[in-house]
């Protein structure tokens, strides 16, 4: 190999951190930190300067030259000749599904004000919740009245997928049908080279269908009879949490995501207008005897901000709950109304505080961080921060596949195995895994953002392949707070000053 000139590549996005220097590729992640003297090794870059081949080779060399090595591997330092193609990565897999999303019921029997199945969800038949609950007070399941759908109120963007929701003949995934759907979502995801997939219990209120739950559990245990590894989670308001549930989710290790919001809101009452919160707290009591691994749920929004605080932490850690995902509002009206500092500021106060009590923050928004992190963390996962696009198959009850339960891209059956990823629906949301769309060249998270979920991007936009521009000051704002509040030993550093 012969010396070359190297530059400091486009990509590099770097800024002071106390007092270091936060650096890392806008594209391919890799955050470092460099002191004063190795940033100032970095500056001399920004005009082509020759790298000695044996530096490059990594053999025999001083610090300094160690430095500028990792800067060459990271792709900050490019070849002169090289510095507009953009960066090489891994190739990223075509297809790749990783995620298996089952709708067990589209039913909820709480009335949350912000949610895509709430205010708009219907009950299920009476029949149905006696028979599997004869020990819930029915009372709470009681919905006054079936509210009629209307398109422009829902977050789908088109009548199919509107029709699914209130299908009744899609009410209720049936447990035969549930163990068989997973059977061939195992054998598309096995067909895409993947060893291990994460199973989510979804909803509606997926506790209202025990009965499926419980015989994919138990049929499909860690997936080893199976040959493949199998994950487990569920999102679920908490409120149908029994012995049964909390012990049988403890030895299978299913993750369970409770939503709850904030011990002081009011967004999340029972279908009959009650308090849910005992119910939930009694729930999250079960859960913590049986020693589950439990995160808690937030939503922060227009309807919560008010309530959105401190006191969720101090409800997580009674609850021995070291985890909260906090999903920010999805709808753009929120990041015009609060705008992108207030709610960054907001959020921000309750990680900080969450940091002193040892419970941590997390959700789609948090996700950017963790993938910028890495290195080329997209080529090896397959998506960014949003598995609809092409890691996730979302099963209704009646086998329909869709992209998410929050998003209206329709790929078929489930039932139609691995031709399903043919379609040319499927290929459009693959192709979105790394590309984003071009409105967000040279953005400083372009390579770890796919931008707001896909529900009301469809809903406004009428295309998976298009950005909502309000909500990005908040993600590259939060983003910028994590990398700020990295310790040194978190990641790479490099302090080239003698001490
Ligand atoms: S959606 Fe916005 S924040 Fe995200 S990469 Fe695109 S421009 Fe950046
Ligand atoms: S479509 Fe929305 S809810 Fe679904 S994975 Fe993407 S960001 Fe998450």
């Amino acid at each position: 190999m012969n010396a070359q000139k190297y530059i400091l590549s486009p990509d590099a996005i770097n800024f002071p951190v106390g007092d270091r220097v936060a650096i890392y590729h806008r594209q391919l992640g890799g955050l470092c930190f460099l002191d004063g003297e190795a940033n100032g090794i970095l500056g001399q870059f920004s005009r082509a300067t020759e790298i000695a081949a044996h530096v490059l080779e990594g053999e025999d060399i001083s610090r300094r030259e160690e430095l500028i090595q990792q800067l060459v591997l990271r792709q900050l330092l490019v070849p002169v000749e090289r510095m507009d193609a953009g960066p090489e990565y891994a190739p990223v897999p075509q297809n790749k599904v990783n995620i298996i999303q089952l709708i067990l019921t589209n039913a909820c029997n709480f009335g949350c004000t912000y949610c895509f199945e709430g205010v708009q969800g219907v009950e299920l038949p009476r029949e149905d919740v006696v028979e599997q609950y004869k020990k819930i007070d029915i009372s709470r399941l009681a919905s006054p009245n079936e509210i009629k759908v209307n398109i422009n109120e829902s977050i789908y963007a088109s009548e199919e997928r509107i029709a699914h929701q209130y299908d009744p003949k899609n009410r209720l995934m049936k447990p035969k049908d549930a163990v068989a759907y997973v059977d061939k979502a195992l054998e598309i995801a096995k067909s895409t080279g993947v060893t291990e997939v994460m199973l989510q219990f979804f909803g509606g209120e997926p506790l209202l269908n025990w009965k499926a739950i419980k015989a994919v559990l138990d049929t499909y245990g860690n997936g080893a009879a199976h040959g493949i590894v199998i994950n487990y989670s569920t999102v679920t308001n908490g409120s149908l949490i029994s012995e049964e549930v909390a012990e049988t989710f403890a030895r299978n290790k299913v993750a369970v995501c409770v939503s709850f919001d904030s011990p002081k809101s009011t967004s999340r009452p029972l279908k009959n207008g009650g308090d849910s919160a005992p119910v939930v707290m009694e729930g999250l009591r079960m859960l913590q005897k049986h020693q589950n691994r439990v995160a808690i749920n937030a939503a922060l929004t227009s309807d919560t901000w008010d309530e959105f605080d401190n006191s969720i932490v101090d409800l997580a850690y009674e609850y021995g709950s070291r985890e909260i995902g906090v999903v920010v509002d999805f709808d753009p009206t929120f990041y015009s109304k609060f705008g992108a500092p207030a709610i960054v500021e907001k959020l921000w106060g309750v990680i900080e505080y969450g940091r002193g009590r040892g419970v941590v923050l997390t959700g789609y928004w948090h996700q950017i961080f963790q993938v910028l992190l890495g290195f080329d963390a997209v080529s090896h996962r397959g998506f960014k921060n949003c598995s609809a696009k092409g890691a996730q198959l979302s099963i209704e009850p009646n086998g329909s596949v869709f992209s998410c339960k929050a998003g209206s891209g329709l790929y078929g059956n489930v039932l139609q195995g691995p031709e399903l990823l043919a379609t040319e629906i499927y290929r459009q949301h693959a192709s979105l895994r790394r590309q984003n769309p071009a409105f967000c060249g040279g953005c400083e998270i372009e390579g770890f953002c796919a931008g707001l979920c896909l529900g009301p991007l469809e809903k406004k936009f009428g295309d998976v392949a298009s950005v909502e521009p309000s909500a990005c000051d908040m993600y590259r704002g939060i983003t910028r707070k994590l990398i700020e509040a990295v310790a040194p030993y978190e990641v790479a550093t490099f302090d080239l000053a003698p001490n």
